[in-house]
């Protein structure tokens, strides 16, 4: 499907991928408005660490180790994304700390990946994820990109249904709704998606670090706020924070600083959506006139102005680029319900 000039598309989803869409989309001329029942920044991507790390990601996350180029594809297109937004990005790195035995996986891993073998990652950066996030709805609302707090329940072309009973003539619905749509109605493809809940403690920092210390199951993000992440609980959807499920994260990263004070420590929950193979689903559904940007696992702040750029690309009948068969939003059919 392309798109004429003067169609009207409507978002689903406020979180990075809706937001960085819009933004792209009204930065190019396109009457956008995105639709989310949800306050600002209450979602997964309100939550993040903030991390863009192809690196460490393709090393600790067995889903993302085939996808090592397609994330530093996305990763280089952060320095521009961020600089037209004015947020500052973390070029400080990951360093990795732990036992020897540790130490000696994680190079070989490195190897595997054709990694130099470094303690320190430095081609793994970093934002600040609820800044970054309110950034782009200004600038896209700078933009002509309209916000609506409001759940969107039903589309054809042509004709946007709202849980609040109203209905409005959009021509393009496009579905950045995270782990909150899943059941198919919207789009059939969203039935290949998963939630897995993620917990991360935030404390005060202890010393000084600008890297991100990333240890056994284990990573801690500095800031004003140390973050210290992230649970990964699959098939689960719910924000209740979760003392037991927080075990394992708390005693690791005692055991890179002991001095931490975590009783203190905030809880902060996420809901991210994933796909089987862990890459989004961006394209076209084979619901009329839905274009997917969903599924974005534990990668969304680091895809997010790669998906933007390859939804505008499918909406303006351009090229969406090379990674564009690996994130086929039709992919999993077989597995639809
Ligand atoms: C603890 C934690 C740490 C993370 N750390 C990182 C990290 O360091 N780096 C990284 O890249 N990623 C990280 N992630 C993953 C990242 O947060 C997600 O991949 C990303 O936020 C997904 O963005 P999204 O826009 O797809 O979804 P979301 O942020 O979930 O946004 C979806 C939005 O859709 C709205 N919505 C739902 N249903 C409807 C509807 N019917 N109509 C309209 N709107 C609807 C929701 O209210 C929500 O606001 C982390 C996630 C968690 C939980």
């Amino acid at each position: 499907m392309t798109v004429q000039s003067g169609v009207r598309v409507a978002v689903a989803g406020a979180g990075a991928f809706g937001s960085a869409v819009a933004l792209k989309l009204a930065r190019g001329g396109t009457d956008v408005t995105v639709f989310d029942p949800a306050p600002p920044g209450q979602n997964a991507s309100g939550v993040a660490a903030g991390m863009l790390a192809p690196v460490s990601e393709a090393l600790f996350d067995p889903a993302s180790r085939g996808h090592l180029d397609v994330m530093r594809r996305a990763r280089a297109l952060w320095p521009a994304f961020a600089d037209s937004l004015g947020i500052a990005l973390g070029l400080a790195g990951v360093r990795i700390e732990g036992s020897d035995t540790w130490r000696g996986e994680v190079e070989a891993r490195l190897r595997d990946l054709g990694v130099p073998v470094t303690d320190h990652i430095t081609e793994d950066w970093r934002i600040d994820a609820p800044g970054a996030l309110a950034a782009m709805r200004a600038a896209a609302e700078s933009a002509g990109a309209r916000f609506v707090q409001a759940a969107v329940t039903g589309f054809t072309p042509g004709a946007l249904a709202l849980a609040d009973g109203r209905a409005l003539a959009f021509d393009v619905l496009v579905l950045a709704t995270g782990p909150g749509v899943r059941e198919g109605r919207l789009a059939p493809e969203t039935t290949a998606l998963a939630p897995v809940k993620g917990q991360i403690l935030r404390t005060a920092p202890v010393g000084l670090e600008d890297t991100v210390v990333r240890g056994e199951g284990v990573y801690m993000a500095p800031g004003e706020v140390l973050a210290i992440g992230a649970t990964m609980e699959v098939g689960r959807d719910d924000l209740a924070p979760d003392a037991e499920a927080t075990r394992a994260l708390r005693a690791a990263a005692k055991a890179l600083r002991p001095e931490l004070d975590l009783d203190a420590a905030q809880v902060d929950v996420g809901v991210r959506a994933t796909t089987p193979d862990g890459l989004p689903l961006v394209g076209w559904s084979r619901a009329p006139g839905v274009l997917l940007a969903v599924g974005a696992r534990r990668n969304g702040w680091l895809f997010a102005p790669l998906v933007a750029d390859m939804a505008a690309a499918y909406l303006n009948g351009d090229n969406p680029g090379p990674d564009a068969a690996a994130m086929d939003a039709r992919r999993f059919e077989e597995l639809e319900t």
